[in-house]
This record gives structure tokens, C-alpha cells and sequence, in this order.
């Protein structure tokens, strides 16, 4: 069931109380709808933005390296300059990073077998993403750093080229909104 994107109604995790950093790929046909999607958790000009080809696996891909320096980088400065508490991760369906990094079998067809196949490869990469950031994160207060600053909810999300999102829930149960 296809549900607008601004309707929090569905939205299977508590609307977040202070900023938010949003992950997403570069791909041009879906700017307006993370902006729609934002908008539906209260966001608007709430949330720092950054663009890898790719989301997570732009971040994780081994290619070039720098990217997952420079995420983390920029993390850090948006949990201590903007207190950001949840990170979301948004993937998309037929994402030409996707095939750019892993080769042309990753390009998925529109058939019901394609898009579950599609979706686990987008869930795995998001996953291995979201663990490294909580471990991150887990560093800086084993460091010294504020425990309370460096609790972040890390949420993984998958959107198709309609706009409509999924959540990729830990126990690949299915929301879709
Ligand atoms: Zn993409």
C-alpha cells in the first residue's frame, strides 16, 4: 500500500526531538521528494544534508577511500555544531551507484523477484554503514566525549522513483509510507 510521504501516521519511529543528519545519493530525480519526505518528520531547515553517490555504499565502497573519511568527518561536526541526534540513511531504488561500483548485475529489474533482490542489497549496505556509525560514535564517548550528545539513532530508509519510502527495519519487517 502506497501511502502519501507526508502522512506521519505510519512512520514506525517517534519523530525526532532535535536535528537530524540526512545521508543520501546524488541522484537528481529524487531531490524534491527528500525534501517532501523531510518535511513529513516536522524537518523542514532541520536537517544537515550530505550527498555521496550512492548513500551508504558511496560511504563504504573501498574505490575511493576519502569518502568514508569525509562522512565521518562531517558527522562529527553535525552532532557538535548542530547536536544532531538521529542520522537517516536514504537509499534508492535504481541507483546508478550501484552498478558505477559493483557492476552492471546490480542493476535490478521491476519484476517482484528484482526489487526484494534490490532491497536486501540496499539493506546491507545501509546496515554495515549504521554499525560503523554507532561505533563511531561509541569512540567518541570512550574518548571522554558527552554520552547524551553521542547517543544518535541511526535510521535506515530505502525510496523508489516515485518518492514513496520503506524502512529497512532491522527485522526486515516491511513499513512503507
Ligand atoms: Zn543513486
Amino acid at each position: 500500500m502506497e501511502v502519501h510521504r507526508r502522512g506521519p501516521a505510519v512512520r514506525p519511529y517517534p519523530p525526532p526531538r532535535k536535528n537530524v543528519l540526512l545521508l543520501s545519493c546524488m541522484d537528481l530525480r529524487l531531490l524534491d521528494d527528500m525534501v517532501e519526505f523531510m518535511e513529513g518528520d516536522n524537518l523542514s531547515n532541520r536537517y544537515d544534508q550530505l550527498v555521496f553517490a550512492g548513500a551508504a555504499l558511496g560511504v563504504m565502497q573501498p574505490k575511493h577511500s576519502s569518502w568514508r573519511e569525509a562522512f565521518f568527518q562531517h558527522l562529527d561536526i553535525a552532532v557538535q555544531l548542530h547536536e544532531i541526534r538521529d542520522v537517516y540513511i536514504m537509499e534508492h531504488r535504481n541507483c546508478g551507484a550501484y552498478t558505477h561500483f559493483l557492476g552492471p548485475n546490480f542493476n535490478y529489474p521491476d519484476t517482484p523477484e528484482g526489487q526484494v533482490a534490490e532491497e536486501e542489497e540496499h539493506r546491507k549496505h545501509a546496515f554495515s554503514l549504521r554499525d560503523q556509525i554507532v561505533k563511531h560514535c561509541g569512540q567518541r564517548i570512550d574518548e571522554g566525549g558527552d554520552r547524551e550528545l553521542w547517543t544518535i539513532n541511526v535510521r535506515c530508509f530505502l525510496m523508489d522513483l516515485r518518492g514513496s519510502v520503506r524502512m529497512l527495519d532491522q527485522d526486515a519487517e516491511k513499513w512503507e509510507f
